[in-house]
């Protein structure tokens, strides 16, 4: 039986902590990315404002059960104040492309000391021009296909460090993996064509 071809890192992904993302499906929890295992290196990445913060010993408890790092999606300065007071591993924060005040908070964020990875640019339109140099960037699954990528960040390619995220908010957004996994669990052997 073939092992399974893991992606080295996945830092954005969304469970139904995300309550009022309608993109989440309510089989989207951490038990379906535990299965999925589509990473070697999983970080759960639940909207701030959507659990936070009275969840908050909920979520580190069931994100630490499976292993997975505790992240957060913070959308824009208003969130920072209160992300800033609660330990996470990480951030992946949206700054939005308009609002200076999120330029801002998003060094004050930095200053936290945990890795701040910046969201999915051309989705947020965040002016790159103003992101400090060495900044975590993200390149994302679910956005990066819509857009003019080589144009958008082919300027940046040396400025910055790179995350590459999926953004799952679906089983199926972790790829084959739940398939494969589904095989793997009822010891099915794939027919390869060519
Ligand atoms: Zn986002
Ligand atoms: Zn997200």
């Amino acid at each position: 039986m073939t092992t399974l071809q893991k992606l080295p890192q996945d830092l954005h992904i969304h469970t139904t902590f995300s309550t009022n993302d309608s993109q989440v499906v309510e089989q989207q929890n951490l038990e379906t990315v535990a299965f999925a295992a589509h990473a070697e290196i999983i970080g759960i990445s639940d909207h701030f404002e959507h659990f936070m913060p009275h969840r908050y010993d909920e979520y580190c408890k069931a994100v630490k059960l499976h292993n997975f790092h505790i992240g957060t999606e913070v959308n824009g300065h208003q969130s920072v104040p209160l992300a800033m007071k609660y330990e996470f591993d990480y951030y992946i924060y949206h700054c939005w492309g308009k609002v200076n005040e999120d330029y801002k908070a998003l060094n004050e964020l930095i200053s936290v000391g945990k890795p701040v990875i910046v969201a999915h640019p051309y989705a947020t339109e965040t002016d790159l021009d103003r992101i400090p140099e060495n900044c975590l960037v993200e390149i994302n699954n679910r956005y990066i296909w819509r857009f003019d990528w080589k144009k958008l960040i082919t300027p940046y390619i040396n400025k910055f460090r790179w995350v590459i995220g999926s953004d799952a908010h679906q089983p199926h957004w972790l790829n084959q993996n739940y398939a494969r996994q589904v095989s793997r669990e009822m010891g099915i052997r794939e027919t390869i064509l060519f």
